[in-house]
């Protein structure tokens, strides 16, 4: 019975030291992970009136309730400025 025991015992160890290991490589994943990004240093903004991503320095801009909103053109401007305005009137 004493085998029995020192083998629940390795089994625990092995176990904890793969546990360990486990929490270790994600802890530094997590730490590690933010330094990696900067490669692709365009940052996109999504267009709210057809919902595409375009670049932030192309984008046509509109101030809004305080908010700024990126288009990919001038119709998705104008198209959401009307949609705005039909919300409002509905509301
Ligand atoms: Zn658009």
């Amino acid at each position: 019975m004493v085998f029995g025991w020192l083998i629940r015992f390795l089994i625990t160890v092995v176990l904890l030291r793969l546990a360990w290991k486990f929490l270790a490589g994600l802890a530094q994943g997590a730490t590690t992970r933010p330094q990696v990004p900067p490669t692709k240093a365009v940052s996109l903004v999504r267009d709210p009136a057809c919902g595409t991503y375009i670049d932030r320095s192309r984008a046509i801009t509109l101030r809004h309730k305080g908010e700024t909103h990126h288009f990919c053109s001038e119709d998705c401007r104008t198209g959401f400025q009307q949609g705005q305005r039909a919300t409002a009137k509905g509301a």
